[in-house]
């Protein structure tokens, strides 16, 4: 007989939700549900449209201990999981995707980083004041020349004679990179950077930690007129002869690869589960609409086109958050591994919530096209998500690379 693994006897295996494994995971959720209903639906559509960041609202955060959601308590986190930080984001981006993309860059690109491969010194001196929305921090690697081909990166970190970094290079499309109109930049700067070649002659990148303040480190051009993710800033970052101390370099040179491989995993999936809170949003936007609106007599939820809209968008919905949810429940934050599924959940819900959206609008038709109505700004939002964090065309390829070196993974 073949082999097959059995989960352990669980008494309640039916009862058991996958997107609230716990108690503390549905709390979490409700209450994530009410800040989102009470203060970040009503400022989304104008942040959207003037192209702003919320940074008020964004501090508020740390005070309900979602800016360190997966941070230790010891250093001012809230000591949750992969699957609690999914939940926040999925809560969030049902009213407002771009905002909680501002969340995203700093809670897991950036804190959750810190908070994995940090030193104690680091950790302790770092965290308190990001958990708490005092500073904001953002994640450097993309830079205006090299996207998806990371290691051609050519931002260079030099060691110099008295131990300290000296840093030259530019970074691109860094969410929080400013955090207000007059471009003051990030507090803290996780930034990947070129630091020599291995003895296999290929790139050793190294993580600098880059404070306000330190010489040399400036906030660039704001990025303006995306197509969605509006309320929250990208820009350019500029590191000219910036002086870093050797405090600031995160474990050994060379460790990079470590840290983004690891991290890209979350990233990965909180981007999903953003996926999955605006497809839940179109959902319930066309089928309250199919009710309302009638035409030739009926509602138009009784035309069988409309109904091919909502019954494809809903079955999609469901497999999107099994499939999250399902994932964030096997992703282990202090180690990696997980590649395979981070990549294929968001190869798949990226694009289900880009065609949800896009189903949305076509049942609300001339009113699914303007603001008031949400969905068309969801639609645009979620574009994105097939590009940030990943490409779609990335996850192609990190899936068939994954599935050649582990071909049994199709079995168990
Ligand atoms: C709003 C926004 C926010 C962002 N936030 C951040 C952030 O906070 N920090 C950060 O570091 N970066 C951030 N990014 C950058 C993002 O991660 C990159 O845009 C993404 O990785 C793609 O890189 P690229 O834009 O240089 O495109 P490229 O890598 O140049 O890709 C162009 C096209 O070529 C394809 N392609 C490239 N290589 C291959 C290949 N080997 N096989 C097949 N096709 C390939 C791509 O899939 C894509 O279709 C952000 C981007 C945006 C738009």
């Amino acid at each position: 007989m073949s082999e097959v693994q059995v989960a352990g006897s669980m008494d309640d295996w039916r009862t058991f939700d996958i997107a609230n494994p716990t108690e503390e995971h549905a709390m979490i959720r409700a209450m994530v549900r009410d800040f989102t209903a009470e203060e970040i639906e009503p400022q989304a559509l104008e942040h959207d449209r003037e192209e702003k960041f919320n940074l008020a609202l964004f501090r508020k955060l740390g005070e309900y201990g979602l800016l360190g959601i997966t941070v230790p308590e010891e250093y001012g986190g809230t000591g949750l999981d992969a699957t609690a930080a999914a939940i926040v984001n999925e809560e969030m981006s049902y009213s407002d995707p771009g905002f909680c993309m501002a969340y995203l860059a700093h809670a897991q690109l950036m804190v959750n980083n810190l908070a994995t491969n940090g030193s104690e010194e680091q950790k302790a001196r770092l965290l308190p004041k990001l958990c708490s929305g005092e500073h904001v921090g953002c994640m450097a690697m993309s830079e205006p020349d090299y996207g998806t081909d990371v290691l051609g990166m050519t931002t260079s970190a030099v060691l110099q004679d008295d131990g300290n970094w000296c840093i030259n290079g530019t970074k691109m499309w860094i969410t929080n990179g400013v955090i207000d109109e007059a471009g003051t930049p990030a507090d803290i700067v996780w930034l990947y950077a070129r630091t020599g070649t291995t003895e296999k002659g290929r790139p050793e990148i190294s993580t600098f930690i880059v404070e306000k303040g330190m010489p040399g480190y400036k906030g660039g051009q704001k990025i303006q007129d995306k197509t969605g993710m509006r309320a929250s800033n990208t820009a350019e970052l500029v590191f000219e002869d910036c002086i870093v101390p050797a405090g600031n370099l995160v474990g050994e040179p060379g460790n990079s690869l470590h840290h983004m491989m690891r991290n890209l995993e979350l990233e990965r999936l909180s981007l999903t589960a953003q996926a999955v809170g605006i497809a839940r949003r179109c959902l319930a936007a066309m089928n309250q609409y199919a009710s309302e609106r009638e035409a030739f007599g009926k509602q138009i939820r009784d035309f069988g086109q409309i109904q091919r809209h909502i019954g494809e968008s809903w079955a999609e919905y469901r497999a999107m958050r099994s499939y999250l949810y399902d994932t964030a429940r096997r992703l282990d934050l202090s180690s990696g591994g997980q590649r395979l599924d981070s990549d294929g959940v968001k190869l798949f819900a990226t694009t289900a919530a880009k065609t949800i959206a896009d189903r949305a609008i076509q049942v609300l038709g001339g009113y699914g096209y303007v603001g008031e109505y949400v969905v068309e700004r969801l639609w645009r939002d979620a574009k994105l998500l097939e590009i940030g964090g990943g490409t779609l065309e990335s996850h192609h390829k990190n899936i068939t690379r994954d599935l050649a070196k582990d071909p049994d993974v199709i079995e168990r």
